[in-house]
């Protein structure tokens, strides 16, 4: 190992192109300034940030490590290999494939290892927090397959396993898929495998949104009983933006093979490096108080905000995002988006299931904690954020005083130094 690291050079890129310096810092001063609730956004340390910045990124290096297409990979094999034996390690996979460009990839690749083209796929329906890549009309997996949804029920909200069991057993779906993008409680991974072995399903998880947490060790894994885990790296885990996929030894060819030569060229090695950083930094004493911190966070967020009237959907959270009714405020989705970006606070509107307003519009709001909480904030800033957000969503107090209130919190718990 060489002294000397040529990598990110700021000052040459001001120099060079001053137009889009200015917007990554002005993207950076967002990111410090505002309060970021997105459920799905983190900050990613320097560490990973210098792996993705590196030159890496030169390197063609399409195939896997020891079965290149191109010499001159001894050094990225090293770092792919070290980045799956980490993945193993932290999840207990017995396979793991680190090439993924993003989470919507990694699942086409579940979708091409396992079905063909008008197979029936058993997966959550998008109004009850779904993703897209799990059915959707507009994407290739509703275009490309017969895709039956299940939802959660009315009363409870929760999964409604009993109707899985029968559309299941109705539908004899190739393969079910659980995880969603806004469901907050936790699956019954053990319940779907039954599910998948009475109706000879591979069973499918899509752990974008929670791997992180089963990472620091803060909720249960679907690692031992899926056959499959696809994932993002970016959410709660903080690494940098790309996908991952878990197996069972018995799939780790298909799912390899659908990556690459399937549906991928070159793999982003200097990605695939910070993933390796990521899942380091993952295995961590800290990173496990970190998750526990993100659901405690969540947990106190989900009740600050009901006794500012927003109700948790299912009554609260298990994970790192709470879905909040915004119902009984009279306030849809979309204005509550526009209220609190006005006032330096950045979350997303959400249907919430059984919504009676269009996807453009929807009841509810989405709010996550890995951001927050990375930044150091606790229980105490969850109060203040809970009424932060009750100011802005009801349109009370100047949009402008809030923001002020706002920055002076994230400048006590700086996202990144300055
Ligand atoms: C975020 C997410 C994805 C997609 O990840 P991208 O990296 O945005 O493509 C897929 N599935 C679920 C459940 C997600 O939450």
């Amino acid at each position: 190992m060489s002294s000397e690291f040529w990598g990110p050079d700021f000052d040459a890129l001001k120099s060079q192109d001053p137009e889009i310096a200015t917007i990554i810092l002005d993207e950076l001063e967002r990111q410090r300034d505002g309060l970021q609730l997105i459920a799905s956004e983190n900050f990613t340390s320097p560490a990973v940030l210098a792996a993705l910045g590196s030159t890496l990124s030169n390197k063609y290096a399409e195939g896997y490590p020891g079965k290149r297409y191109y010499g001159g990979c001894a050094d990225v094999d090293r770092a792919e290999i070290l980045g799956i034996e980490r993945a193993k390690a932290l999840f207990g996979a017995e396979h793991a494939n680190l090439q993924p460009h993003s989470g919507a990839s990694a699942n086409i690749a579940v979708y091409a290892a396992f079905t063909k083209p008008g197979d029936t796929v058993l997966a959550m329906s998008l109004p009850h927090g779904g993703h897209l890549t799990h059915g959707s009309k507009v994407n290739f997996s509703g275009k490309w397959f017969d895709i039956v949804s299940y939802g959660v029920r009315q009363d409870t909200e929760l999964i409604d396993y009993d109707e899985l069991r029968d559309l299941a057993m109705k539908h004899r779906p190739k393969m079910i898929c659980s995880g969603a993008t806004a469901y907050p409680r936790l699956v019954d991974f053990e319940k779907v495998r039954e599910i998948c072995d009475e109706s000879g399903a591979i069973m499918w998880v899509d752990a974008a949104h929670f791997i992180g947490l089963v990472a620091g060790k803060a909720i249960p894994s679907p690692v031992p009983y899926a056959d499959v885990v696809s994932f993002t790296t970016h959410k709660v885990l903080r690494g940098p933006r790309g996908g991952m996929i878990l197996s069972k030894s018995a799939h780790a060819a298909a799912i390899d093979k659908a990556i690459f030569p399937g549906l991928q060229g070159g793999p982003l090695m200097h990605a695939v490096a910070a993933k390796a950083v990521a899942l380091k930094e993952a295995s961590t004493p800290a990173y496990q108080s970190y998750a526990k911190s993100v659901i405690a966070n969540a947990q106190a967020l989900s009740s600050g905000l009901a006794e500012h009237g927003m109700r948790s959907v299912s009554g609260g959270t298990d994970t790192h995002l709470a879905l909040i009714d915004l119902q009984a405020l009279g306030v849809n989705g979309a204005d509550a988006e526009k209220r609190c970006d006005a006032a330096g606070i950045t979350l997303n509107k959400n249907s919430i299931p059984f919504d009676p307003e269009a996807p453009s519009v929807t009841s509810g709001i989405r709010v996550g904690t890995p951001a927050v909480t990375t930044q150091g904030m606790g229980i105490p800033e969850m109060a203040k954020i809970a009424e932060f957000i009750s100011l802005a969503v009801r349109g009370k107090g100047d949009p402008a005083e809030i923001r002020a209130q706002v920055t002076e919190l994230t400048h006590a718990f700086p996202a990144y130094p300055r």
